[in-house]
């Protein structure tokens, strides 16, 4: 737990490289990690070595987000289940995903006679809706299209208003009783012969609300800004530079200046750029591409982990 009071909340890198992976750039994955929960977002090919190289307990994953169904985005999900099932899972695990995740996950289980000990909980999204996914793990999360070659989902998750802290010194300065505690939790103020003391009064300043949205793959689509706005870490797709806009645009991926546009127009406070063709040896030029139009751009790179907010 941070310093700040905050529960943790975290995105780690896996991989992030674009379709071949290639030594010390695997395919897109990562673990986002909130109030110690692990959720797996996309799970390229390799994604379990990795977890094993940066501790990441997979034993500890309750929830797996896929983007779109191009093998690099879930080629590492056969050998991770069957993982899981060799390693005596009890506990179900659910997998959001475009239609056809289904029948991937049933065909893979049923040739290589899979016989998983827990249940997995399939919901398939319709990848060209919006959907509100509820609450998991304490995020609000939810899911919106964005561009790319087959049905892809981006996915937005933010964290829950928390009950209100009551203040130490105002329990002591006001003699406030276990009735009031239960008036102040609910909101309402306390009043004493005629006289009300304001909730603020009592009640520790709220802590802001924090919020990750990940897009990965897709063109530059400024239709994708009202479901990320405002963000406080954004992960944005970035193949190419923008030399090469013609290619992106042409296989439905972003420039590295493209993303920077969509993170500076959705006044998002950071963002995370990756899926970088194998082609960028130096990928540098990425951060500094993107940096020309918003200054708080990182790469991804195996094993970084953000703090987010
Ligand atoms: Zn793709």
């Amino acid at each position: 737990m941070p310093t700040s009071g905050h529960p943790s909340f975290s995105f780690k890198v896996l991989g992030a490289n674009s379709a071949t992976p290639i030594p010390g750039r695997f395919s897109s994955s990562f673990v986002l990690q909130y109030n110690q929960q692990l959720m797996l977002i996309d799970c390229g090919e390799g994604a379990q070595i990795k977890m094993s190289e940066f501790k990441v307990r997979r034993s500890k994953l309750n929830h797996i987000f896929i983007s779109h169904l191009h093998g690099d985005h879930i080629f590492g999900l056969p050998g991770l289940f069957s993982s899981l099932s060799l390693n005596g899972r009890v506990e179900p695990i659910t997998i959001y995903g475009p239609i056809g995740l289904r029948l991937f996950l049933e065909t893979m289980r049923d040739v290589t006679d899979g016989r998983a000990g827990h249940e997995i909980i399939i919901h398939e999204l319709d990848g060209q809706a919006t959907h509100n996914l509820g609450s998991i793990n304490g995020l609000s999360v939810s899911a919106f299209p964005l561009k790319h070659r087959v049905p892809t989902l981006g996915y937005r998750f933010d964290e829950e208003p928390r009950p209100l802290g009551i203040s130490t010194e105002a329990l002591a300065k006001y003699k406030i009783t276990i009735e009031e505690i239960k008036l102040i939790k609910d909101g309402m103020p306390i009043k004493r012969e005629g006289q009300t003391i304001p909730i603020a009064n009592v009640t520790k300043k709220p802590l802001p609300l924090r919020s990750f949205a990940y897009c990965s793959d897709t063109a530059y689509d400024p239709l994708i800004i009202p479901h990320i706005s405002g963000v406080d870490l954004l992960y944005h797709e970035a193949t190419y530079l923008h030399e090469l806009a013609d290619k992106a645009r042409e296989r439905l991926h972003s420039t590295s200046l493209e993303a920077a546009m969509i993170a500076r127009d959705a006044s998002a406070n950071e963002l995370i750029i990756g899926h970088y063709s194998g082609r960028y040896k130096d990928l540098s030029v990425m951060t500094e591409e993107a940096r020309t139009v918003f200054s708080k751009t990182q790469l991804a790179v195996e094993g970084a982990e953000f703090e987010i907010g």
